[in-house]
Formats: structure tokens, sequence, C-alpha cells
């Protein structure tokens, strides 16, 4: 490879672009992690990390990738044979039901057609079917990052509570955490899972579990094999800011610094950001005269947008030509979607003139590529960007 000047554009929805603040606190020796420097550094990154699930509860680090957080809230809460309800709303609810199914549990995966999120009356009504609760969670993806589509978490909550149902409530927020509105003690979500390396601005490598009281208490008897991922030698160990094996240490340097960032513009601030500019991007496809794979707008995505490409044309070839031509990464189509959408990672450490550079990579590569287009999106986007900031919100509740 020979040197491309400038930087490349990393649009993909993870990971996604790390800021330089945080690749310089990356940038420092490892220290000992059983050293007394140590426990400093662990218990801020620990307490700091609360406010951004908003819970009061403790927040458990892994060094893993989502995947791994995922195992653990399964593992940690349930026993073999167990009922799960998931619904398949795009390729990572379909991964996690697999995993699900792998670890011995017994799934109930209610069909979707990959542009709706979870539907809160669904879930009510199963819950309310299930008279002699035979179900132990409902595990729901907040931000469905193979579609662009964000799951109402709050409202699935009202669900479960209408129903008047015990059963856990597990949540992937790996795209959305520090992106779009997430609240876990306020809606009830019993483990939250999440990663490093999309809202929260860090390489690949960490991985959470927020959880509840409940999900402790679920987790003194469930049966599930566990080892590597079990919560209760890392709780013990977190008290003093430890952990019981080695950690990603340099990666909680970055840690650190991302959660600075993070409350130095304000989660809110941070929330109105990402949803000015996933409205933007749609500006953009509509002025193409391109579809949108999430179809209703109460459920868009503030972190991402999936276009559908028209029948005849390959959303691989023009992602190719994009990064061929321009430097630039975008999501490919996963799963039941591969080769028919692209995805715009709009999340993350990202700006209007970031944004407006992506929507040109866009358009010139469509152009290039022989996609048709109605007109010039990009031009809509920065009539919308250019406006004063409207802060407006589509982020789902
Ligand atoms: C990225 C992602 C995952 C997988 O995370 P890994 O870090 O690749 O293991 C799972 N769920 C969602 C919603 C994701 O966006």
């Amino acid at each position: 490879m020979t040197y491309r000047s400038g930087r490349h554009f990393l649009q993909i929805p993870g990971p996604t672009n790390v800021p330089d603040r945080v690749l310089r606190a990356i940038d420092a020796p490892t220290m000992d992690h059983r050293g007394p420097e140590f426990g400093v550094l662990g218990k801020t990154v620990l307490e700091g990390l609360k406010p951004v699930f908003k819970t009061k509860n403790p927040v458990i680090i892994f060094p893993a990738s989502g995947t791994g957080a995922w195992e653990a809230a399964l593992v940690n809460t349930l026993s073999p044979g167990d009922k799960v309800l998931m619904v398949e709303t795009g390729h990572f609810a379909s991964l996690w039901q697999e995993m699900a199914g792998r670890l011995g549990l017994t799934v109930d995966f209610v069909p979707g057609d990959w542009r709706h999120g979870v539907d809160p009356a669904l879930i009510e009504a199963k819950l309310k079917e299930d008279k002699g609760h035979t179900i132990k969670a409902v595990c729901a993806v907040h931000n469905e990052t193979s579609t662009g589509v964000t799951s109402r978490i709050g409202l699935i909550r009202k669900a479960i509570d209408a129903a008047g149902h015990p059963a856990l409530y597990l949540v992937d927020t790996i795209s959305s955490l520090g992106s779009i509105d997430y609240r876990h003690d306020e809606w009830g979500v019993d483990v939250t899972v999440a990663g490093s390396q999309k809202g929260l601005m860090l390489p690949p490598g960490l991985s959470f579990n927020a959880i509840s009281d409940k999900a402790i208490a679920a987790s003194k008897k469930a049966g599930l094999q566990k080892s590597y991922w079990d919560w209760a030698p890392m709780l013990t160990a977190n008290e003093k800011g430890y952990f019981p094996y080695t950690p990603a240490t340099n990666l909680l340097y970055g840690l650190k610094e991302a959660l600075d960032m993070l409350l130095e513009e304000g989660l809110d601030n941070v929330f109105a950001r990402h949803d000015r500019h996933a409205e933007a991007t749609r500006r953009a496809v509509r002025g193409w005269g391109l579809e949108i794979l999430a179809k209703n707008p109460e459920e868009y995505s503030s972190a991402l947008t999936a276009v559908l490409l028209p029948d005849g044309h390959n959303a691989d070839a023009l992602r190719k030509v994009i990064l061929e031509k321009f430097d630039m990464s975008l999501g490919q189509g996963l799963g039941k979607v591969s080769g028919k959408v692209f995805r715009i990672g709009h999340l993350g450490d990202f700006n209007d003139l970031a944004l407006a550079g992506t929507l040109s990579g866009v358009e010139m590569g469509l152009k290039l590529a022989g996609v048709p287009i109605q007109g010039s999106g990009v031009s809509e986007a920065l009539d919308y960007l250019g406006e004063a900031n409207t802060g407006a919100t589509n982020a789902a509740a």
C-alpha cells in the first residue's frame, strides 16, 4: 500500500473514529494492575461509567468485544432450558438469539422484517399469554446496527409492566450508548450490554454489563456454566478498583478520557448532535431519491442510516468504488440485507463538516457507480446543517 494523504473516513457504524485525545491517553506506559495507582484509575472509570448508563448500580467492565458482554448477560442471570423472548429486528438480534440457543436456553424468536424495532404491544401480548411465567427474560437490541432501527426501550418496559410479568429485561446498547438517550435505571433494565468501539469512541476491546439489583439476585441462582464471565469475583475486586484478572489497562486510560469528553460536551448535547446528523443524513438520502431501510420515523436511528439501493444495483460494488476513490469505509449490508443496503455511520466523534464530507463521498460514489439519483442529497443536508442548530430530536424513547 502506498501512502494516502489525509485521514481515512471510517464511517462504518463501529468501530468509530477514535479522537486524538483518546489516542494520546492510551499512548502511555502500561501500569501494574495490582499496584496502588491502578485502584485509583479503576475506581474512576467504574464510577464514571454510571452516569453514561444512567444508573446508580455497578457497571462491570470485561476485556472483550461486545459479544462477550452478551454472553455475560445471559450466563449470569439464566439457567439451562430457561425460556427467553427475542424479536428478529436484524442481524445482531439474530446473532444474540443464536448464542442463547447454543448456551442451552430456549428461545422464542419472533420473526421480523428487518425494517422495524421491537413492537411493545407484541411483548405485552406474549407476556400476558405466558400465565405460568415460563419466560425468564426479554432481550432487545436498542439500536439494530444492521438496519438503523432503534427500539423503544422505555415503552417495552411499560409493556412488561402492563403484563405484570416478572421476566428479566436484557438490553444490547452496543451501538447506542453515548449516542442515543438511554436510561438503565429509569427504564428498569436488568442487564445493559455495551461495547467500547461505537458511541464511546474507543478502540474495540472493552465491553460492559450494567446490572440491576434484580439481576444480581438472579445471578445468585443462575445455573448456566460460567467462569471468565462471572460477575461475582468482578464485583468483589471492583469494590477497591481492581479486577480478578488482567484488565485492558491502556484501554481504561482511553475510557477515562472518553468519559471526560462526553461529560464536557454534556450527554444531552451529544444526543442532540447525533439526532441532528441523522436528520441531515436522511434529508440527503431523500434528496438522492433513495429509500431509508427503517420504516417507522419514531424508530429512526440517530447513530447510523441504512440506505436501500434500487433493484439491479449492488451496495457492495458502490462501497468498493467509494473506498477506492475517496478512501472512505461505509458499513456493508449484513445477513439478510447483504448487498442490498449500505450503512452510513454518523456516531461517535463527529461534526458537521465530517458529515458533509461523508455525504459528498457517497454522492460522488453513487454517480461513479452508475446508481441513478434524483438530485443532490448533499445540498439538502447542507441546507439543514446550515440552519441554526435546531436541536431536532428523533431519538426513540
Ligand atoms: C457491534 C455490535 C455487536 C457486536 O459487538 P462486537 O464488539 O463486534 O462483539 C452486537 N450488537 C450490536 C447492536 C452491535 O452494534
